[in-house]
Formats: C-alpha cells, structure tokens, sequence
C-alpha cells in the first residue's frame, strides 16, 4: 500500500516547507513549550521542559515507560493543566484553552473510533462538530479515505476492520478536518511488526505530503529514529537531548541517550596521556584505549567512553589503532546480522555486530581472534 497517489492539494492544506532546525527563529515556529512542568502530589510527570516545534516538522517524543511522554502530550493537548510554564500554538498562549478550542487532530494507541458508527460517520464526526455542510462532509471523508487507502469503507463498522484498518480511520478522521498540528501517542503499539512498519512510512508520508505539524510519541527507539525530523529523548520526565535522528545515533550526549538508542558498548577508565594526536585511557580492567582528541580530555580525568556494536570490527583488524586479542563467549544470530560477545580482558567483553555476507568468516564460540576499532568510533559520554 502506498499514499503516493496523493497529494498536498487534495485535503487543501497550505503545506509550509519543514523548518526542522529553525529553533528560534519565531515565524517557522508552530509549537513551543517554554519551562513545562507536571506534578502530580509527589510525583513529578514532568520536569521543566522547553521545545519548540518548527512548521511542518515531524518531532518524536521517545523514552521508556514513564518518562513523561504521554504527560506531555496531553498538556500540548489540553487534557492536561501544567504545574508551570507555558504552552505557545505561534504567538498565542493556550496553556489554558480546552482541547476543542486548540482545533488539534488526535489519533492514540487505542483506536477509539465509535464502536455503534459507520467508518464514514466515524470520520465525518470532526466535521460534524464544526457544523460544515453535508456535501462538503461527504467529498472530504471521500478523500480523507482515499488518503488512507481505505475507499469502499464507507459502511463498515470498526468491528468489521482489522486492527490495521481500524487505525487508519482514526488517522483518517483526525486529518479530515486539516488539523495545523497533528497529535500521536503510540499509535501503532498494537499493531504486528510488518504492519506497523508499514504504517510507519505511510504516517511519514502523509504528514511530509500535507506539511501537518507532528508531535508523535513513541518508546520504539528504530520506529523513532525512522519517521522522525527530530527526536527528544525522554526520561524521568527530563529532556536529555535533542536531534537528528542520525545526531543522536552518532552524538549522544549521555549514557543513557546511547543506551536507549541502540545498542552501546561501554568503556570506562581514566586519561593516562595525551598527545598532540590522540589520547590514551586506561580501562579499569587493564586494557589501553587510543581515542581522538577532543576539549576538555586531560591526563588524570576520568571518561566514560561509548562505542557502537557495528563499529567494532573483528577479524581482519590490521592498521587499527585499538587492536585487542580476544575471545568469543557469545554468538546472536539474528538474521541480517550476527552479534559477537568477544572477551577482551580479564573482564571485558564488547558486542561486535557484522553483517550476514555469503563470503565472510563465522567465528564459533572459543575461538581466538583480533578485534579492534578506530579512536574516532568512540564517543565521550
Ligand atoms: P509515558 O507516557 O512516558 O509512559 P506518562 O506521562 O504517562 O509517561 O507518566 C509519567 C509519570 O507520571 C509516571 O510516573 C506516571 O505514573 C505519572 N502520572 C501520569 N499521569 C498521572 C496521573 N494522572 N496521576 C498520577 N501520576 C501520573
Ligand atoms: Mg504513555
């Protein structure tokens, strides 16, 4: 299924070009939170947040269970007051305008459709609501379907859908009215894998096609990493960075950034030496590790030091700068690729990742080899 018979002009949005990096700059600015925070007794949801979101952009909200994702995404919603701070929809303060005011479209992981209404009522009820004139409603639920592939649905019930189908009116009836800004709280949580993904690229396409303003919520790290302009990385209510899907892959600003997206190794020790070209750091388990040079990394600091699986290679390590003998403990197939849990000293053992090629070498557990890796593959955390 694709969406690519469609176009912007047939909903009649205005699509604004995405302004994915104009942070500040006000008139590509659709959404902003200034110091937003949520209490609740004791218990804090969510912890002075400030983000902006441009016109047009698709930012994703991401972290694990409780990190305030939700929270927030009903305050931007209405549903929910803040403690403090301020909510902006362009220039104007809506901190305090209920949800029906704000004119946002909503889909949730719960379909939430209207179990006794046809799929064309279901979509036609937005428009309903806003006393627009039978004609109109039907040529505009015809295209809202269209949309989401789903024409010839008129007069079903959700029952009589699939959970896939069932999502796509929701996401049908929270487009047909030409929502500036569109609102997802893990919309394909319940959806299988090959469907989900799927809905993954139509979402994304539909949304850049129609120039929607998307705050979208997720705990899936690659269902994030795939749709996404930006990304803000949650926990315990904070913001612990913002950015580029590929930013934050390749940047991470914390430990916790790269653990939650993908998969790390982490080295930790303190700078032995440094020299006009790279640095030396001593593990804790003995081991001597070249990293690039960067501000800050002094002789005697320590240093948490992260390094991606993919990164690591094992094999055929001549002319690297990290270069260690090693052992495997652990081999994980897992289709395209295999992970190896290759023990390099007393007690490290890394996570190399390689790609599944016809020609290339399977190391077995117990076997010796060498596995190293470039200063420039690791990142301080
Ligand atoms: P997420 O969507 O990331 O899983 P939530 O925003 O739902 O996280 O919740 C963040 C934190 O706030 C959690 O600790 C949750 O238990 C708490 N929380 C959320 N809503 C309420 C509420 N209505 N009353 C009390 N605590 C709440
Ligand atoms: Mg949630």
């Amino acid at each position: 299924m694709s969406s690519a018979n469609l176009t912007a002009s047939d909903l009649a949005v205005p699509a604004a070009p995405p302004t994915p990096n104009a942070e500040s700059g006000r008139p590509g600015v659709a959404l902003r939170l200034e110091r937003v925070s949520k209490h609740y007794h004791s218990t804090v949801a969510v912890r002075d947040v400030t983000l902006h979101v441009a016109r047009g952009e698709f930012l994703t909200l991401l972290g694990p269970s409780g990190s305030g994702k939700t929270t927030t995404l009903m305050m931007i919603a209405g549903f929910v007051i803040p403690t403090a701070g301020r909510i902006y929809l362009g220039e104007r303060d809506i901190t305090l305008l209920p949800p029906h005011k704000r004119g946002f479209g909503m889909v949730f992981q719960s379909y939430a459709l209207f179990p006794h209404m046809t799929v064309f009522d279901n979509i036609a009820y937005p428009l309903r609501m806003r006393g627009v004139g039978a004609s109109e409603i039907a040529s505009r639920v015809c295209r809202a379907l269209a949309m989401v592939q789903l024409e010839g649905y008129e007069q079903r019930r959700p029952r009589q859908l699939s959970g896939g189908q069932q999502q796509r009116v929701a996401l049908a009836r929270a487009l047909v009215f030409n929502p500036p800004v569109l609102l997802m709280d893990e919309p394909l949580g319940a959806l299988d894998r090959k469907l989900r993904e799927r809905m993954q690229l139509e979402i994304k396409h539909l949304q850049r096609e129609l120039g929607i303003t998307m705050v979208y919520v997720t705990h899936d790290q690659e269902e994030a990493l795939v749709m996404s302009d930006r990304v803000v990385v949650m926990s315990q209510g904070r913001i612990e960075q913002v950015g580029s899907p590929d930013d934050l892959y390749e940047q991470p600003a914390n430990r916790f950034v790269a653990d939650f997206l993908g998969e790390s190794n982490f080295l930790e020790g303190r700078v032995e030496q440094v020299d006009d070209r790279a640095a030396t750091l001593v593990t804790d388990d003995g081991l001597r590790v070249r990293l690039a040079l960067r501000p800050g990394l002094a002789a005697g600091s320590a240093a948490s030091l992260a390094l991606r699986p993919e990164r690591v290679r094992i094999g055929a390590s001549d002319g690297l700068a990290n270069r260690y003998e090693g052992v495997v403990r652990e081999v994980i197939y897992v289709g395209e690729n295999t992970r190896y849990r290759v023990q390099i000293g007393a007690v490290t053992v890394l996570t190399a990742k390689r790609p599944n090629l016809a020609d290339g070498p399977r190391p077995s557990i117990g076997e010796h080899l060498t596995i190293g890796w470039q200063p420039e593959d690791m990142v301080v955390v």
